[in-house]
């Protein structure tokens, strides 16, 4: 239920709310807006009545039930978007964030290289597997710890936050020692006890949504993080399974506009993985852009054919450099010209 506090509701009043919320039973979730204060009670097994008598009390606007069954991501629940801030890059404040590196940590060099590379085009944070969830298990894994170390280092060097994916509750404490933000993979979006232990972190989470996974269960998932305490999550929808066979996941665009629809959360695109083929990261990304994404997360490698994972999606230097400069270019200019004069 929300119970949503008149314009001029006193301090004293909404506190005497969170006070009866909790006496029933619910945890109380406050949104204080620029005008009236919401304030939200979740949980199960609390009395549904004491909160319906709250309609009755001083300051009080009225009281009504939450319509999805996810309640902290909702916008009904905080109206206004949330902005969640990366060691200092902000991801939701109406900027476009680019996230780019590549699939996999595989050495130094390929590390620092792509570092410089995507941060003179413009990327703001840097992506990069330590621990990779791959299909067979004769596929690289990841470099691990090492890896690890090199991302802290590189972070050092550019000034690049970095976002790395975890896989484990095993390795939640080292990677916060290295990362700035956490992943969780595709693979790992209802890994119930991951989600329940990345609640208790101090650091943003990249929840990325499940190659079959309803929008509805990716955003319950981001409940799971929101309901336990860590309220820095950003969505990513990086395709999802369909027939289609001519690319390796179907990149579901419509999931991103309808998820920043539904949720208050940033929403960013992964054409990479939602496409599987490099020709197809600038058409997307632009689309991206253009429907209100608030950022993207690209694969660069500084030699695809030699990756060690994800190479025929993985744009070099100088496509992604190129992408970044078409990403800053007007969409349709032609249009803008035409719209221009018809209006004038
Ligand atoms: C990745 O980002 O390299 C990755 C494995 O992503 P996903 O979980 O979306 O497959
Ligand atoms: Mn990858």
């Amino acid at each position: 239920m929300i119970i949503n506090m008149r314009e001029r509701a006193s301090d004293e009043q909404i506190q005497h709310i969170i006070d009866r919320v909790k006496e029933a039973g619910f945890q109380a979730h406050i949104t204080r807006g620029s005008e009236r204060t919401i304030v939200a009670a979740v949980g199960s097994g609390g009395r549904r009545h004491e909160l319906e008598a709250l309609a009755a009390a001083a300051g009080v606007e009225e009281v009504v039930p939450i319509a999805q069954p996810f309640k902290l991501v909702s916008r009904q629940v905080k109206p206004q978007r949330s902005v969640v801030d990366v060691a200092g890059v902000h991801i939701g404040d109406g900027s476009f964030v680019v996230i780019a590196g590549p699939c996999s940590v595989e050495s130094e060099e390929q590390l620092f290289s792509t570092a410089k590379a995507v941060k003179a085009a413009g990327a703001k944070l840097l992506r990069g597997g330590a621990y990779k969830p791959r299909t067979s298990p004769y596929e690289f894994q990841g470099l691990g710890v090492e890896a690890l170390k090199l991302l802290r280092q590189v972070r050092e060097k550019f000034g690049l936050p970095v976002v790395t994916e975890v896989m484990g509750t095993e390795d939640v404490e080292v990677i916060c020692e290295h990362a700035d933000m956490l992943q969780v993979g595709a693979r790992n979006m209802q890994n119930f006890n991951l989600l329940r232990r990345l609640a208790k972190v101090d650091k943003p989470i990249l929840l990325k949504r499940g190659p079959s996974a309803s929008v509805k269960e990716w955003l319950l998932a981001a409940e799971y993080l929101l309901a336990g305490g860590n309220p820095n999550v950003v969505l990513c929808e990086r395709g999802i399974k369909t027939f289609e066979t001519e690319t390796r996941n179907t990149l579901d665009l419509a999931s991103v506009a309808l998820a920043r629809e539904l949720s208050h959360l940033p929403v960013v695109a992964d054409p990479s993985h939602g496409t599987g083929r490099r020709s197809l990261i600038p058409p997307m990304s632009r689309a991206a852009a253009a429907l209100g994404a608030d950022g993207l997360i690209v694969e660069v490698h500084p030699c695809p054919e030699r990756a060690l994972s994800d190479g025929p999606q993985s744009l070099d230097f100088s496509a992604f450099e190129g992408l970044m400069r078409s990403l800053a270019e007007p969409l349709r200019p032609e249009m803008v010209k035409e719209v221009k004069m018809a209006t004038v």
